[in-house]
Order: C-alpha cells, then sequence, then structure tokens
C-alpha cells in the first residue's frame, strides 16, 4: 500500500491553475525527490499534501486514509522548510520541544521526545544553548529536530539545504538520509538542485509548468528521459 498518493490533484490560485492533475504515489519507505524549475508547483504540491494548502480538486492519502480537507496536525506528517526560523531567545531544547508544549503535551512525554531527537541529530550537548551560539549545521538540525519530535509517518522536505554553503549540503544531505532510515520513515523532499536529484532518492519526480512529467529511479529517468525537458533539465547523454 502507497504511504502518500496523489491522485489528479489540481490547485488553483483565484484563477489561474497552477498544478494541472498530478498522481502521485509513494510506497512505505521510499525516499521520493521531487524536482523542477523555480516556479513549477513544488512547493505548492508540498503544501497540500501537509494539509497548509487546500486541494481545488483531487485527492491526498496518507497511509491509506483519506485527509483531503483534514487540519495539517491531524495528518501524521512533519515539515522542513527552508527558512528555518528559530527562535532566538529560545534553548535549542525548547526550541525543538515549541510545537509540543502548543499541543499541551505532557512535560514527561516532551522531555522524551526531545532527548530522542537529540540523541538522533547528535544534539545531545547543545540543548542548553540559543541558536545563535550554534553553526549553520547545528542550526538545520534544530529545525529537523522539531519535525522529528512529532514522530510522524511522513516527512515533507522543502528544500531544506538551500541556504547552506556547498559543504556542508553535502553532509547535510548524508545526514537526511540517514535520518530516513533511522526512523523508517517515508520522505518526499522537494528540490531544484540536479545534484539532490540524482543522488538521495529512490524515487524520482520531475516536474515542469504544474505537470509531473516523469516518476521514475534516478537512473531510469536519466537514462531514458520521458520528454525532451526532463533530458535537458537532468542533464541527460544525448
Ligand atoms: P516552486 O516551489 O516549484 O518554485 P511554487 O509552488 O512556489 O513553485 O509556485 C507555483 C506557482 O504557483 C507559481 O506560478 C507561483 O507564482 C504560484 N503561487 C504559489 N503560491 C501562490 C499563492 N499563495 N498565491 C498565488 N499564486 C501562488
Ligand atoms: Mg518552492
Amino acid at each position: 500500500m502507497a504511504q502518500i498518493e496523489l491522485t489528479d490533484v489540481r490547485k488553483s490560485f483565484d484563477t489561474t491553475e497552477v498544478i494541472h492533475g498530478v498522481d502521485l504515489s509513494v510506497a512505505h519507505g521510499r525516499f521520493a525527490v521531487v524536482v523542477g524549475p523555480s516556479g513549477c508547483g513544488k512547493s505548492t504540491l508540498l503544501r497540500m499534501v501537509a494539509g497548509l494548502e487546500d486541494v481545488t480538486a483531487g485527492s491526498i492519502r496518507i497511509g491509506g486514509r483519506d485527509v483531503t480537507g483534514v487540519e495539517p496536525k491531524d495528518r501524521n506528517v512533519a515539515m522542513v522548510f527552508q527558512n528555518y526560523a528559530l527562535y532566538p531567545h529560545l534553548t535549542v531544547a525548547r526550541n525543538i520541544a515549541f510545537g509540543l508544549e502548543l499541543r499541551g503535551t505532557p512535560k514527561d512525554e516532551i522531555r522524551r521526545r526531545v532527548e530522542r531527537a537529540a540523541d538522533i541529530l547528535h544534539l545531545g550537548g547543545l540543548l542548553e544553548r540559543k541558536p545563535r551560539q550554534l553553526s549553520g549545521g547545528q542550526r538545520q538540525r534544530v529545525a529537523m529536530g522539531r519535525a522529528i519530535v512529532r514522530e510522524p509517518d511522513v516527512f515533507l522536505f522543502d528544500e531544506p539545504l538551500s541556504n547552506l554553503d556547498a559543504k556542508l549540503r553535502v553532509t547535510m544531505r548524508l545526514e537526511i538520509k540517514r535520518l530516513h532510515e533511522e526512523l523508517g520513515a517515508t520522505s518526499l523532499y522537494v528540490t531544484h538542485d540536479q545534484v539532490e536529484a540524482m543522488t538521495m532518492g529512490d524515487v524520482l519526480v520531475v516536474m515542469n509548468g504544474g505537470y509531473v512529467e516523469q516518476i521514475g529511479a534516478p537512473l531510469e529517468v536519466y537514462e531514458r528521459p520521458a520528454s525532451t525537458f526532463v533530458a535537458s533539465f537532468i542533464g541527460s547523454p544525448p
């Protein structure tokens, strides 16, 4: 059974349709990367899976359950954003715990989950620090900690590494993959970076202009691009 399933999903802003009927199925445990040029609809698609945007038509199922119209907090997903604003006046521990505190999660349950997240992310010694005392990579890890403490089955990443320098991006790609494996999660990872597209996922979804142009294993897409757009975007040999 698919863990994430989109059926003929469409999205219009006012009268302009920007997502034109997307079908997508991601099996449990897979790491799917959605790639495409800026403005092609990647963030909008991800936000609809998260429930941060309504779909105009079509349906979304997560873990077999139809979640179309269900609130984000009841979807069993967590999202890691590109611009992960941490609260400067709160410690790392409280930054990670913040969403749980808002929901009124019991204190000892919060402590257990924050410790587990810190463990997984190697943030153990940094829990009492403030964000300004952290490096860029450590801050990005705190942002991931916020997603992990929710203990979701599905992780959604919207270009989480695009604000980091090239060297750190390489490290964090591996870190994200390790996390995904360790948590037994299903992930949908959005990027406009061809390197991330080719190396991170076991499923590659190529988008263009609000359509999905091709879905397949990265190597298969590279070797057998379905259109000239895919070939030129992925850099397939002629
Ligand atoms: P990507 O993440 O691939 O760069 P987006 O999903 O952000 O693309 O945007 C897809 C299209 O939808 C773009 O044309 C963008 O201008 C439009 N769009 C996104 N969000 C809104 C919004 N809230 N209101 C109006 N148009 C939007
Ligand atoms: Mg985007």
